[in-house]
This record gives C-alpha cells, structure tokens and sequence, in this order.
C-alpha cells in the first residue's frame, strides 16, 4: 500500500495532478493553517505561502502545527506563522517544495502569478477584495474563507463562508462578501485595538469545505465540478450551505471584472522562475514551472 491509494477514486492522475500543483496562500492564521496541513496530507507538491505575522499567546487555541515553544519570549519573537506552516507541511510530505516568506503578499504577488489556485485566509474585507482582484487579473481561481462571531441577545452567533471566485463568474462583490459599506466601516475602524474572536472548530468546517473545492479544481474526482460558489456556514446549528443571494446570481455575468482587463505587460514569467528564494526567515525551494496555460499566458503577457 502506498500513502495515497485510500484516495485512488480522486482519478488515475489524480496523484500526478496534485504532486504538480502550485497552490498559493496568503494568510497563515486559523483557517490557512488547516488547509496547508490538509493540501499536505492529500498530496499538494507545491506551495508558495505568505503571512507577515508571527504567532503570540492567542494565535495558540487555532494555529494549526503551532506549538507552546514557538510563543514569543522574553529573548525572541514567536515563530513566523509563515515558518509553522512550512513545518506542518514538511512533516507531512517531505518531498513538498514550500516557497515560505514572512511578508505581505504583495510583496511576493510574482510568485503567486505562478500559482494554479490562491487560497485566502485574510480578516479585512479590503484585504480580500485587493487579493481577489489579482487573482482575477491573472485569471487565477481565488477560494476565500473568513468566520465570525456575532453577538445576539441571548448569546452569540458563530458564522462563516466559504467562497470560491472563478474567472467569469461572481465575485466577491456580486456575492455581497464584498460591500462598500464593510469597506468604510473598515476604514473609520482602522487601527482598532483587539482581535476578532476565533475558534479552532469552525475554521476547520470552512478549511476543510475550500480544501474539498480545491481538490474538485486540481483532480479529476468530479466530472462536473462546481465552477463557482459561496457557501454560508451557521456554527450554531453546524450547517453549511449555498447562499440564497449566491442562488439567485450565480447565473449572472460579473460587472466588476471585465474580461480585457487581465494580464499584467510588466510580468516576466522566466524572472520568477529564475529567482532564488529568499534566504531569511524561510526555508528554500524553487517552485516548478507553471502549468503550460498559465506559461502560454504569461508570454503572451509581456
Ligand atoms: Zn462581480
């Protein structure tokens, strides 16, 4: 038996087709961290993850592959949670090429150029919209995962979504994730002092259920899979399901990303390839060239 056969009904290629996979994260707190562990254990060969925060005392109720060592202490900050998840992954599958760095994901957007999905695991609505926007640009599909606790009368309400943004289909906006008002609310509450309240169990329904919609994308295990989505999970009464906004517009074109306006003339595809990984913070592995579409894409783009 091989470590992969209990999944052998993923397709014949399936193991090839994941082995090949770039998949690209940024955001490594509650919910990226279950799916980097997870992408790992089926088998994902490539990953290029991006966080610039390194893990504290709270992070530790949720932080996948987060340890009591890796707390900061009086001699040293906690370990780059960029840094746990590349050790999460390594133990898991130490074949795995891992491009980790401790940075704003902007900051290495050429490397998610390359990648074949984006995963976020990002707080702020602005934060989503700027990362979905990108992926769009470079026609990249974009899962996005976010949970929140909301305050009721007689308690508290813990609900989340799971949304996967396909080129030519809904985004972000159209499936009202995204809204001017959250954005300005955002901003007049820019710099507030706290974090949102996080729990290990939900993000691990809404990591698992992108996980399932990410395998669907990079193996041959459903015929038809599901182009695109927003699923709303209620934690109170442990469901998940398609949104009734999403039902009545996933038919709909998108307005808000026009079909000409994608590529980038400034992106050399042969420079991401030919850069080393950065030495600090990190461990150091090339990723392998991309799929021969997005190739094609890139040369087209210059
Ligand atoms: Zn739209």
């Amino acid at each position: 038996m091989k470590w992969l056969d209990r999944q052998s009904f993923l397709g014949i290629n399936s193991d090839q087709a994941l082995r090949d996979a770039v998949i690209g994260l940024a955001g490594l707190g509650g919910g990226g961290s279950h799916v980097v562990q997870q992408l790992a254990h089926v088998g994902v060969g490539n990953f290029v993850v991006l966080d610039d925060d390194s893990i504290d005392d709270t992070n530790l109720n949720r932080l996948i592959g987060g340890r009591h060592g890796d707390l900061p202490k009086e001699s040293r900050p906690g370990t780059d949670k960029v840094e746990i998840a590349r050790r999460v992954i390594v133990d898991i599958n130490p074949a795995a090429k891992v491009y980790a760095r401790s940075a704003l994901w902007q900051v290495e957007a050429d490397r998610l150029k390359g990648c074949d999905l984006i995963v976020g695991g990002l707080d702020s609505v602005r934060a989503k919209s700027e990362l979905e926007g990108f992926s769009r640009r470079f026609l990249i599909p974009y899962l996005d995962m976010g949970m929140d606790v909301h305050a009721l009368d007689d308690g508290y309400l813990i609900a989340g979504q799971v949304a996967l943004s396909m080129p030519g289909c809904p985004c972000l906006r159209c499936m009202g994730i995204v809204r001017q008002e959250a954005l300005d609310e955002e901003g007049r509450n820019y710099g507030a002092a706290g974090g949102k309240p996080q729990v290990v169990w939900p993000n691990g329904v809404l990591a698992s259920t992108a996980v399932g919609l990410a395998v669907q994308i990079l193996s041959p295990w459903l015929p038809n899979p599901i182009s695109s989505t927003y699923l709303e999970y209620d934690g109170n009464s442990h469901t998940i399901k398609e949104s009734a906004r999403f039902a009545r517009i996933k038919n709909l074109p998108c307005p808000h990303y026009p079909s000409n306006e994608t590529g980038d003339p400034s992106f050399d595809v042969r420079k991401v390839l030919d850069t080393p990984a950065p030495v600090q913070n990190v461990a150091t592995a090339a990723i392998p060239a991309p799929s021969w579409w997005r190739r094609l894409f890139g040369w087209l783009a210059i």
